[in-house]
């Protein structure tokens, strides 16, 4: 059969179509009228879809930018910081307070679990000034009770910021950002905005603010007061990314569509896309007998620990080489023990049958198991049955 391009890796993910045409047609330059109104109300959009009513900043760089600036923005050297870590995202957080000078304090679990919240809590001390932390740990499909962390750091007083790398976590978790009081809370636009790579942004509190009045660490281009105060004016502090504007304030669009024109509804829908898709996958997964890697998966992604003796990146291959399907790797020390498939932003249905219609092939391909045909399809279709049926009732429930 002929051969569609379809991404299922956790960033970049696959476009929205109406995101690729909004950026192809744009020529705005970024210091006109068209362009400050566009920039305003993407700003004034993303807060509802990040759910806060903090100041949301956008800038040009990968997600990793906005993380580097949340520890130099925020810590001076030498302050001591809690970065929690059971992942390669993690140990970005480590390896970036180490950079910037701060006295690192960790709590490590190994790839696939999950602290406790005890041992989060036997770390806090009234001299954490900030504490770092994934809300989903894309490198193994781990989802960490940001929820239970948040709860802690406000509990061990005004004086600890929560930063959250939320860059799979936004659009595929339910956050209360300023109920739960996350201080900073950072997505990157190659994730659930279903828009290409080259956004970042945060959500970032008054708390976090104030603190940026005392820290030394150095900052120039991702220096967040600078970027508040132009943003403030309808503009950015160096040239935006003109184009990804544009793609991202039809993506927001879509968004607010999926919640029938409102967009916290939007985001809301987007999640529960997300989160039926991961359920329908981890059903078709284990019908298949294989494992997943996750102690506590989200709804980012689903990591597939490899049949025992066989390298992951035969699956990878066989998915790309026959359906020209990308699912990604194991990273770091994971390489070749298991595959992942996302569930980020735009993917729907039938994308989530054909990746397991596909996964019931590749694995015939690659081990000598005897794999029935339509297993981990039939399990997916129930799931989605289960779901429906559910909302269905949901719906009779609030007409009567
Ligand atoms: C994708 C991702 C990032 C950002 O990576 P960049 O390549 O810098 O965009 C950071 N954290 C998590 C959890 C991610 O999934």
């Amino acid at each position: 059969m002929l051969l569609k391009n379809r991404l299922f890796t956790p960033g970049p993910t696959p476009l929205l179509p109406a995101a690729q045409n909004a950026m192809a047609a744009f020529t705005a330059h970024h210091r006109t009228a068209d362009f400050k109104a566009l920039y305003t109300r993407v700003l004034a959009d993303m807060k509802d879809f990040i759910g806060t009513a903090n100041d949301v900043l956008v800038v040009a760089s990968s997600g990793t930018g906005v993380m580097e600036g949340s520890i130099s923005n925020l810590t001076s050297p030498g302050d001591k910081v809690l970065v929690l870590t059971a992942g390669k995202f993690g140990e970005r957080w480590r390896d970036l307070a180490k950079a910037y000078g701060c006295n690192v304090d960790l709590v490590e679990k190994p790839y696939g679990e999950t602290f406790s919240l005890d041992e989060v809590r036997s770390k806090l001390t009234p001299e954490t000034r900030a504490v770092y932390v994934q809300s989903t740990e894309s490198s193994t499909g781990v989802r960490h009770d940001v929820q239970g962390i948040a709860k802690l750091v406000r509990g061990n007083g005004g004086d600890t910021l929560l930063i959250v790398d939320a860059i799979t976590g936004l659009g595929t978790t339910h956050f209360d950002v300023d109920g739960w009081g996350i201080d900073v809370i950072i997505g990157g636009s190659q994730k659930a905005l279903m828009i290409p790579p080259g956004l970042a942004y945060c959500a970032i509190s008054e708390r976090a603010w104030k603190r940026m009045e005392t820290t030394k660490n150095p900052r120039y281009y991702f220096d967040f007061r600078k970027e508040r105060k132009a943003a403030a004016k309808g503009e950015s502090a160096f040239t935006p990314a003109t184009s990804l504007f544009a793609a991202l304030g039809a993506a927001l669009d879509f968004i607010r569509q999926m919640g029938n024109g409102d967009l916290a509804s939007g985001r809301k829908a987007l999640v529960d896309n997300a989160e039926l898709a991961a359920e329908m996958t981890r059903a078709g997964v284990k019908a298949l007998g294989l494992k997943l890697f996750a102690a506590s998966p989200g709804a980012a992604l689903t990591a597939v620990t490899s049949p025992s003796g066989l390298d992951s990146g035969k699956i990878v291959k066989e998915f790309r080489e026959s359906f020209s399907a990308v699912v990604a790797n194991g990273q770091g020390d994971m390489k070749g023990k298991l595959f992942r498939i996302a569930h980020i932003g735009y993917y729907d249905f039938l994308d989530t049958v054909g990746i397991l219609a596909a996964l019931e092939h590749v694995l015939a391909a690659v081990t000598d198991k005897t794999v029935e045909y339509g297993v981990a399809v039939r399990a997916a279709q129930q799931a989605f049955a289960r779901s429906r049926s559910g909302e269905l009732a949901e719906m009779a429930g609030a007409k009567s």
